[in-house]
């Protein structure tokens, strides 16, 4: 790739982020959380907010050499620790509507050698300390968007054969064809599929299912979904009224399970990266909404301290359905990375529900939300389902079956 059109590339990539995804209005605060690989970025990204008239930019540097080596060398008490400045400062994100920008490009195999006890310990504590961010973005108190940008290590991982400069360009190309940044008006291009997707979510709340039954090799689940549940696509509005992406790229339309009304198998068909590790070849058995059992191929231990977090992270809370024809999943790439391989299949997720996915459900406390349906957890994992072999049917109250999905794509 020439490195004119890279910039020319990296630059509408920014502004795409800014101006559509997140939404810069003037006098908005902006949390950058990036890599500090990706400095040329960050430059963009942070002039492309303060052109649209941000306030200020918090900018959060990653560092994996130095998580690692925190991790390595600090107690265990200490990890799980969080300083007063760092409460403090995600209390303000938290109260002040801060916008937050997250670029994700880490290493999926940072944290490989380190126990799977010390991963949960410094999880828990960032898991803690995010409540009050978490718990605002879940609710659409601010507005949030997570993007990706290549690593080199990363870039390894998804093209083991080439050397590093050239993986990493072309995972750019990519990140770049999955977020339409190729068509000639990138802001045009997403407007348009955003309203494609915001019509099948139309689609599914006018039906209003009673449940969903998925069937492919190794997978017989039926999903209860909760009453008043609300399929939600691509765009949000957070509580000030401002409309905003929160992924990019985005190919999913999506609603909450019943946390307890989940029975049956079903088998994870890509790999995901959890904590730094890869696990793969998931079989998960549910009675009641809860895993009564569960097996990785690979990655078993974090699978099983997963599970453990607390008593959400063995039911779910997002059901969300990809075509197998979406450009991520015909790309025939694995990213090991959630944003991605979640676009490119069907998929769902143990650990908390997004509490806009019922009716006023962003009003609710905790038990009102277990009591209309939705599960509560620190965690939110997802894990993909989908094939080309994916079969889903839609259960009316009335106990009539409407096909959804057939060889892993939408019938109608
Ligand atoms: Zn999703
Ligand atoms: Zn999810």
């Amino acid at each position: 790739m020439n490195a004119i059109q890279f910039q020319k590339d990296l630059k509408a990539y920014a502004n795409l982020a800014i101006k559509l995804g997140l939404n810069i209005q003037p006098g908005d605060w902006l949390s950058l959380t990036i890599n500090i690989h990706q400095a040329a970025l960050a430059h963009l990204l942070v002039d492309a907010a303060y052109q649209a008239g941000a306030r200020k930019v918090i900018v959060q540097w990653q560092d994996d050499v130095l998580q690692r080596l925190d991790l390595t060398y600090q107690s265990d008490a200490d990890l799980q620790t969080s300083l007063a400045y760092q409460e403090e400062l995600l209390q303000f994100i938290a109260t002040e509507h801060v916008k937050r920008l997250v670029v994700v490009s880490t290493d999926p195999a940072a944290l490989k050698d380190i126990p799977a006890e010390k991963i949960a310990a410094y999880q828990q504590r960032e898991s803690k300390g995010l409540t009050a961010v978490r718990d605002a973005t879940q609710n659409n108190q601010l507005s949030w968007l997570i993007i990706a940008a290549a690593s080199p290590a990363w870039a390894q991982k998804v093209f083991p054969k080439l050397e590093a400069t050239a993986a990493t360009d072309q995972l750019w190309q990519a990140i770049f064809k999955a977020n339409r940044i190729d068509q000639d008006d990138p802001i045009a291009a997403w407007q348009q599929h955003r309203d494609e997707l915001s019509a099948r979510a139309d689609f599914l709340n006018r039906y209003q299912f009673d449940a969903l039954h998925y069937q492919a090799p190794g997978t017989d689940l039926t999903i209860g979904l909760p009453q008043n549940h609300v399929w939600e696509a691509a765009g949000a509005t957070n509580t000030q009224g401002d409309y905003f992406i929160p992924n990019m790229p985005t190919e999913e339309v999506f609603t909450a399970p019943d946390w307890l009304r989940v029975d049956g198998t079903v088998r994870s068909t890509k790999p995901l990266s959890y904590g730094g590790n890869v696990l793969s070849g998931l079989q998960l058995t549910f009675k009641n909404g809860e895993v009564i059992a569960a097996t990785a191929e690979q990655g078993q231990a974090t699978l099983d301290h997963l599970l453990a977090t607390d008593e959400g992270a063995r039911h779910l809370g997002e059901v969300a359905l990809v075509p197998d024809q979406s450009p991520i999943s015909q790309s025939g790439l694995i990213f090991y990375n959630t944003l991605f391989d979640e676009n490119a299949s069907d998929h769902l997720a143990l650990g908390a529900a997004y509490p806009f996915s019922v009716k006023n459900g962003t009003t609710m406390n905790k038990l009102q939300l277990q009591k209309a349906g939705l599960n509560v957890s620190q965690v939110h994992v997802d894990f993909m389902v989908g094939s080309a072999a994916m079969a889903i049917d839609g259960l009316t109250k009335d106990g009539e079956t409407i096909p959804l999905f057939r060889k892993g794509n939408w019938v109608k």
